[in-house]
């Protein structure tokens, strides 16, 4: 009898994953214009045209994110971080729950992450932005450390149910780069299920995934070397619902003197954090994923494996400055 049951169970689910796969083809898209990084997706659907369709819906949900969280370009009466960084400190901004959700996460972040990622870092990281993209000098101590008084979490007020937004610090400034490609990859991800049962979305490097392909093989995600002599990837993971963020110092970086002073700021000392060429983390949530890279990347690795470990099947990897690799559990 259990013979049976078994042999009947295996012969339909054989015919289940007969009938999800037939018909479904693999079609891909990239996307230049979106994070100012390239974005791609990668998903299973009846035809090119219903691909065409649904990765258009998915192109316009990712652009909406794209403007709300720009905090470098403004569209036309969009109220997006820009907007707010440039007026929230006179009264209090209404935002759109997009906006407003990410605040709040962001927030949670900064517990979760012991402060390593702070979004009201804003008035420091412009003062490195400003420097790094002259190339030639590293920003004065003291011009670092008086921004560094206006970078208090606390200052950032934000009142849910009137969807408002408010700096209670005139000099505040948001920076949301730390965790909003992750984020909207999430809530892209939610989106996309209504019509996709599987599929891959890589925003400039944060990568999320749902379901398996046609006939049960789990996506494959390459995680980049942060040695750029390697020929090869760091390590290939094959992933279920799970997310793939890496953070590093080989893309957004400049020079002086010889030394690498890359786009990750520790608030610790206001200068860019130099422990590691690379961190890696992979978890089912991708926003969750994007602040833990960024946090794992500052903070000495005893500190970030403690996080890690709090996480239920949050995994980690980090690559040293001498390219050495070390795993989390
Ligand atoms: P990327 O955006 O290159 O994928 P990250 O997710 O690690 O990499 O985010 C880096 C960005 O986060 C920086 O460009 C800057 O905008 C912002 N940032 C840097 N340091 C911090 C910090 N300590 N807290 C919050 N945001 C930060
Ligand atoms: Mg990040």
């Amino acid at each position: 009898m259990k013979k049976f049951i078994s042999i009947t169970l295996c012969i339909l689910l054989t015919i289940t994953l007969c009938s999800c796969s037939r018909g479904f083809e693999r079609f891909n898209k990239s996307y230049t214009d979106l994070f100012d990084t390239v974005c791609s997706v990668v998903a299973y659907d009846s035809d090119q045209k219903s691909f065409d369709k649904h990765s258009e819906a998915l192109y316009n949900e990712l652009d909406s994110y794209n403007k709300l969280y720009d905090i470098y370009n403004s569209y036309d009466d969009l109220v997006n971080i820009k907007y707010i960084n440039e007026n929230a400190a006179k009264a209090p901004v209404k935002a759109d729950k997009k906006i407003i959700d990410l605040l709040l996460f962001s927030k949670e972040m900064y517990e979760l992450t012991e402060g390593a990622v702070n979004i009201c870092l804003g008035s420091v990281l412009q003062i490195w932005h400003s420097y790094r993209e002259e190339g030639k000098a590293l920003p004065k101590e003291s011009e670092l450390k008086d921004a560094s008084k206006h970078c208090d979490i606390d200052d950032l007020i934000i009142n849910k149910k009137a969807s408002t937004v408010y700096f209670n610090d005139k000099k505040m400034q948001l920076d949301v780069g730390a965790i909003a490609k992750g984020y909207a990859a999430e809530q892209a991800k939610a989106f996309a299920k209504e019509f996709w049962s599987s599929a891959l979305i890589n925003l400039g490097g944060n990568v999320t995934t749902w379901g398996v392909k046609p006939g049960g093989a789990r996506w494959i995600v390459e995680i980049e070397n942060p040695d750029r002599s390697a020929t090869e990837a760091l390590r290939t993971v094959d992933v279920v619902d799970s997310s793939v963020v890496t953070s590093g110092d080989y893309q957004r970086y400049y020079e002086v003197d010889g030394k690498r002073y890359c786009h990750i700021i520790d608030e610790k000392t206001l200068y860019p954090a130099d422990g590691f060429s690379g961190v890696t983390v992979i978890y089912e949530d991708s926003a969750v994923a994007d602040a833990l890279s960024t946090a794992l990347f500052i903070l000495p690795i005893e500190e970030g494996k403690k996080i890690i470990n709090s996480l239920k099947y949050a995994r980690a990897v980090w690559v040293d400055k001498d390219y050495n690799i070390i795993n989390s559990k």
